[in-house]
């Protein structure tokens, strides 16, 4: 997280993120196509979820070439 953090310019955000998490117990990356990152609110309504930069920064270093995310439902 940190290294990728420098990578897209924002250092101090090195705590872990659930995309990260993720890839990190991937055991098997290199056949990896997409990730799908879902949220939802309480109440089940969809929430953003798209992942932030240091994490497109994992996503696109990891080879994978397709990001699914929830949008804010109303
Ligand atoms: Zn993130």
């Amino acid at each position: 997280m940190k290294l990728h953090g420098q990578k897209v310019g924002v250092p101090f955000k090195e705590y872990l993120h659930a995309e990260v998490a993720a890839i990190v117990k991937c055991k098997n990356l290199h056949n990896a196509h997409s990730i799908h990152v879902y949220r939802y609110s309480k109440e089940g309504a969809p929430m953003i979820a798209k992942p932030c930069p240091i994490c497109e920064s994992v996503i696109k270093s990891a080879g994978i070439k397709h990001i699914y995310f929830t949008v804010h439902g109303e």
